[in-house]
This record gives C-alpha cells, structure tokens and sequence, in this order.
C-alpha cells in the first residue's frame, strides 16, 4: 500500500466501525472494550481475541443461538455454527467452516467453542451412541493440543500441526462419526526451540505430571532442565498447567479408548526421545563411539529392543553396493544428524498414530444410505496462522504457503464468485477491485518453476548440493519475480544475508527466510536401520507404528516424496475439499502482539483488516445481495402468498411471475431480477417473505382441514 492510500484506508475502516457499530454488526475499538468480540460480514464471522474469559459461551447463550437465523441474534460463532447445522441439515448440504487468522489470533479456541456448540444441540434422544461420538470428538481436542502444540514467542498454546475434522451428520442431523486430517507437524520442534519457546507440551507435561512410580519406570527425572532437547523451555513461564494436563490427557485417551499398554507405550516414546537427546557421542581414534551406555541400555529397555541393536543403529548404517550389503560407520557428526532424525521421526510417528487411532474409533461403521438416508459432514478447519519469526525456516515457509492457500480460496468463494455471479446474471455491478494473491501460490507451487520444484531439484542431487547452492537456483530462476529477493538480488538490502535469506511478499507482509536446513528438512532422511529396529521390536504397538521397518535395504527402492512435496499435495487436496463444500467463514484478529486484553493496537489490527481482504468483503456484502434464489425454487416455496401465483400462474414466465408477487408485496426496490434468479437485497426483506409464507400455511391447513 503507497503513502497516499494510507489516510483513505483508514478513513474507510473507520467508516466502517461506525456505520456497522450504529447497525449493530460493528467490529473495532469500541466494540472489543465491550467485550463484544465478533462482527458478521454476511456469512463471515470477524472474531477479535479478547484475551480474558468471556462469559458468552453457556447454555443460555447456546440457547438464545439455537435454530435461529443468521441476523436474528447479535453476531457470535454459535449463529455461524448454527447456520452451517442448518445448511447441512435441512438442505442436506456438506458445509465447511474455515478459520483462519494469524497465529494466537483465536482460531483453536474458536474450533473448540463450534463443536461444543454443535455437540449441545444435538441427539435431543440421548442414544448413547451418538454421546459415545460427541464425547470423543470432544476429548480428542486436549489429546492432540499436549502432543501437537508448544508454547511459541506468539502464543502460549499455539497449534504446531494443521487440523481439518469432519463431523458426520445422519439424516436427524445426530453426530454419528468423525474424521481428523492431520498436516505437516513441526517436528523440527522436537530437537531445537527458539529463544523463549518451548518443545510440545507433552514433554513437560510427562515429566510435571507423571507420578514418581512412573518417572522411576522410564527413567526420568522430573526436571525438564536435565534433558538436552526440552531443557531451553524448562524454566520458561507457561499459562499451561503441566501437571493438570497430564491428567487429563491421561483420563482422555482412556475415555478415547487407548488401552493401558498403548498408553505406556505412548510416554515410553517420549521418554526415549528425552534420552535420545543426551547421548554423546565421541570419537576412538576413527571409530565413534557412544559415551554414555547406560543411557543407551535405557532406550533399548524402553523400546523393548537389545542394547547392541540400538548402539548399531545409532552407530551404523547399512547400505547396498550394487549386489552387496554393508555396514557403513558414521562420522559422529552422521551419527549425531541419524539421532535427531530418528527422535523426530519417532514423534511424528506417534502424532500420526493417535490420530488414526481416533480415527478408527469414531469412523462412521455400518451406515446403510438406504435406510438412513444421506449421511452429510460439517467440517472444521483449524490449520496454523501466518507467521513470522525472528527466525523463519523451512516451517514457516510450509506454514504461511498454506496461508496463501487458504486466502486464495476465499477469494475464489467469497469476492469472485460472488460478483462473477452477478455479471453472469446480468445484475448492474461495479467491480470491486481486491489483491488476488494466485502470483504468490504460483511462486511457491508452480510446476518447473516454483520454489518448491527448484528446491525438490536441488534435493535429487545426493550429497553434492548445499542450502546456499539450493538458494543460488533460486536468484537465476526468480530473480524477476515481483514477489521474491534477495541479497544477490538487491545489493542494497541490508535486512537480507548474502548467501543465506529471501524474502517472500507474502500477501500477509513480508517474510525473511533463512535456507539454512531447508534441504535437509525437504528430504526428511531417516536412516532404514532405525525403522528396522522399530519393527523388529517386542512391543506390539511399536512394531505397528513401524510397518515399513519390514523391508531391509536391498528391497527399498522408491525414492520418497520430498516433505514439501507431500504438504503440497495435501493442501491441494484440502483446498478440493473445502470447495466442494458450503463454506462459513470465521476471520480470526489479534488485537495486540502482548496478549492483553486491553490493548487495542489500531497498526496491528488495520494490517489484518486488510490482508484479510475483509474491506473487500464488506463492499461487496454491502453492494451485494443477501439471498439469491432461482426462479423457479423461489416460486416453489412463496407462491402460496400471493393469488396471482397461487396455485399456478399464468403469466409467461416464472421470473414475470416472480416480479408480480414481489410487487405485489411492495419489495421490488429491495430486489434485482437476474437472468435465472431473483436476488433479495436485505435480510429483511427475506424474513418478511418467510413470515407472510409461514402465515398462509396455517390458513391453508385449517382450509383444508375444514
Ligand atoms: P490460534 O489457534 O489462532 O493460534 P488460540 O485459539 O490458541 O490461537 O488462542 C490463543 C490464546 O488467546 C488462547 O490460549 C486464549 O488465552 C486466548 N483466546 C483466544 N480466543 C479466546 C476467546 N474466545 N475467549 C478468551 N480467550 C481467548
Ligand atoms: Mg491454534
């Protein structure tokens, strides 16, 4: 944005606080000190974190929202929940609702307040089955936040994994199963945090929460600050209550229906990756050796393994010359880099596992279409928010390309679709202008030519090429990019390092990443010999995780897809998803980068008014139209409310019938006649319409009853 449109922008958002503040459906200053948090753009709900307990979310609130339409009751996420239950219920519609937002702006909190919304109106008959469904669906949310989330420099409780979960609805609109994709873990997080950050909750929550009995079964000693991986965290001030967590995460899986040997097995794992992470090891003249193997006898122990295997693991590692098989030492930096790996992997591992575990648990089993009719979803998406750090690598990268995504989606739902409909209809429309931001998802994704094609490039070339030589291929092929620099790239720019950042203009703002590990991180290498320990273990839930362990050297062949790769196919795949689906926005704002529930930092919130694109939104909601509906449907459902319409017209078209019965009822200055479909202005307007309907029906039916 140049100088000049600063001062108009902010007289527009200005503008726009009062005049939505004066209807009723405001967003901005005055309204946050008031407590009352969200705003509605048509069918988007603005969410500002209020960062205090709101006492909004009871059952008199889920009451006053139930079975109400969306402008009946004063903005919140329960009328957009609402909304989305009815869309699915009574038009059988599949229907998604999207947070997003950047990170620590509500998102998390706001998925959990949706689905206890959900879970309150539904199964009025109380079958335990659907309780079963409700209760697990529910629980699930604090088993998957102690393994997948960490304390970050922007939120204490911050979601270090992508959630997407399907509830689905049987034909009387009761839960009756679900499904949670999981995205791209941070796993890096597991071996290194930043300055003032923590490793997953997990970690600590093991070792503040576990009792004595059980910290002496695996080993561990209660402070955090005796293990190498977690040890910057431990002394850190964390809103999380460790000790509480642990217990009900512990009482969650049970209720989930982990058995008691899976949850050993499950803090076995994340025992063995705090021991994992203080091996030393050395070097004997060129051998390198383990220092400390007790701590090796210890994992061996825990994994239900033989201590000579887990030494040859992390000391070895086989390989295949041509027809022969050989064991090949690790320098100890090797040896160091396959220990890390393997402490990531395994969590990762995990992460996957509890999911699926869920998963296989609240699977809808059984259901007959026949008989129950259309079994539809309600999707909840609660992916990580753009970010930026001081420090941005290859996660940060997945992350906020995820972002682009997710924005381009609402661009083509929201403000193009929208107004292409429109001009397609043949409605008088000025085009409102907005930043498609499809030249960055290009940027990152393009086949050939995007980042993460040229970075998959450079990481075909075994061994030989360096993150600086991965970020040399990027000068030469995007030096023109409008959205992409560099050091080499603009001489002058001092916030970049020679050889070592780029900068994406992201349509968030700006972001500096350093490449340093990205090759190693798109790679994602685990030695084969670890997998082959893991499978060859005498746990049965570890042997389970590990089926690929199976193969030895010789018969594993395909080369696998690059982390990059697979993140961006899934977010393809979710973007697919989310499109076929009737979607409800919730359009998540941080009020301040201090977590207080005081500040209102007009810079911060003006950048996310309009990032989001939500000026955008809002002119075209206000030059736009509520409801729209074909000809034809529309007849369908109000003919009975006028007498030249009733029971048949016979006029020569469905739309002069239409425009009849609209001016018979005075409303033609709220409407505009399309090509194929009315479009009703105002909500009120449609109310009215829906009143005058309800009315005629009850004459009707005492007609017909006399
Ligand atoms: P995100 O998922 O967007 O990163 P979270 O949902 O985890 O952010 O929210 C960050 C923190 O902000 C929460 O831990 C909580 O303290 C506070 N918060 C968010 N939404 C609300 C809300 N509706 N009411 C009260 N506090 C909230
Ligand atoms: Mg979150």
């Amino acid at each position: 944005m140049t100088n000049a449109e600063f001062p108009k922008l902010k007289a527009e958002i200005i503008m726009v606080w009062q005049v939505t503040v004066n209807m009723g459906m405001g967003f901005g200053e005055r309204r946050f000190e008031k407590g009352r948090i969200y705003t509605f753009i048509g069918e988007v709900v603005v969410s500002m974190n209020p960062y205090k307990n709101l006492n909004i979310y009871g059952r008199d609130m889920i009451e006053q929202y139930k079975g109400r339409e969306l402008y009946e009751r004063p903005p919140h996420l329960f009328a957009i929940a609402d909304a989305a239950y009815k869309a699915m219920k009574r038009r059988s519609k599949d229907t998604c609702i999207v947070i997003s937002g950047e990170s620590g702006a509500g998102k998390t909190e706001a998925s959990k307040y949706i689905m206890q919304y959900i879970a309150a109106i539904t199964n009025p008959g109380q079958r335990a089955e659907v309780e079963r469904v409700k209760n697990i669906l529910l629980k699930s949310n604090c088993v998957l936040e102690a393994f997948g989330n960490a304390k970050t420099n922007r939120n204490d409780n911050s979601s270090r994994f992508g959630k997407y979960m399907d509830i689905n609805f049987d034909f009387k609109g009761d839960p009756i199963g679900g499904h949670i994709n999981n995205y791209l873990l941070e796993k890096s997080r597991v071996i290194v945090q930043q300055p003032g950050e923590r490793s997953f909750h997990s970690f600590y929550q093991l070792l503040q929460g576990g009792s004595d009995q059980m910290l002496r079964s695996l080993h561990l000693q209660k402070d955090a600050s005796a293990y190498n991986y977690i040890c910057p965290g431990a002394q850190l001030k964390c809103s999380i209550n460790d000790g509480a967590e642990f217990k009900a995460v512990a009482d969650a899986m049970k209720v989930i229906g982990f058995k008691q040997e899976e949850i050993q097995t499950v803090y076995k794992i994340v025992a063995v990756i705090l021991h994992l992470g203080n091996l030393k090891f050395s070097v004997d003249g060129d051998t390198p050796v383990i220092e400390n193997s007790k701590v090796v006898s210890i994992i061996a122990d825990l994994l239900s393994t033989k201590s000579d295997m887990v030494e040859k693991a992390l000391l070895f590692r086989t390989v295949a010359t041509g027809r022969d098989v050989i064991d090949k030492q690790h320098t100890e930096q090797e040896a160091t880099y396959g220990r890390d790996a393997f402490a990531k992997a395994i969590y990762e591992r995990l992460f996957g596992w509890i999911v699926t575990h869920i998963n296989d648990v609240i699977e809808v089993k059984n259901y007959d279409t026949t008989v129950h009719g259309k079994n539809t979803v309600i999707g909840v998406l609660d992916i990580y928010g753009f970010e930026i750090f001081d420090n941005n690598s290859f996660e940060q990268f997945c992350i906020n390309y995820c972002n682009e995504k997710l924005q381009q989606l609402f661009i083509q739902l929201v403000l193009k679709q929208e107004q292409e409909e429109y001009q397609r209809e043949g409605i008088p429309w000025k085009h409102i202008d907005y930043f498609n931001n499809q030249v960055i998802v290009d940027l990152v994704e393009q086949q050939h030519k995007g980042i993460i094609a040229i970075l998959d490039d450079a990481c075909m070339n075994v061994g030989k090429v360096t993150d600086e030589m991965f970020l040399e291929a990027l000068n030469n092929k995007l030096g023109k990019h409008a959205h992409f620099s560099s050091r080499k790239l603009c001489a002058t720019d001092k916030t970049l390092e020679f050889d070592r950042d780029f900068r994406i203009k992201h349509y968030a703002g700006d972001v500096i990443y350093s490449v340093t590990g990205f090759i190693d991180k798109n790679k994602d290498t685990l030695f084969q010999d670890f997998k082959r320990l893991m499978y060859n273990s005498s746990n049965p839930v570890l042997k389970m995780m590990w089926p690929e362990g199976k193969l030895s050297i010789t018969e594993v062949t395909k080369r696998p897809l690059t982390a990059a790769t697979l993140f961006k196919n899934s977010m393809i795949a979710l973007v697919d998803n989310l499109a076929s689906k009737e979607p409800y926005y919730v359009r998540c704002i941080k009020p301040n980068d201090k977590k207080s529930p005081q500040l209102f930092d007009e810079e911060r919130c003006r950048h996310q008014v309009e990032y989001l694109g939500l000026l955008e939104n809002v002119r075209v909601r206000r030059a736009g139209f509520a409801y729209r509906q074909t000809y034809e449907k529309f007849l369908h459902r109000y003919k009975m409310i006028s007498e030249f319409t009733w029971p048949n017209h016979d006029l020569p078209s469905d739309k002069d019938a239409v425009k009849k019965l609209i001016e018979c009822h005075g409303f033609q200055h709220d409407v505009a006649y399309g090509k194929t479909k009315i479009f009703i202005r105002t909500p009120r307007t449609l109310f009215t319409l829906e009143d005058l309907h309800a009315k005629m029906l009850v004459r009707i039916v005492l007609f017909l009853q006399k």
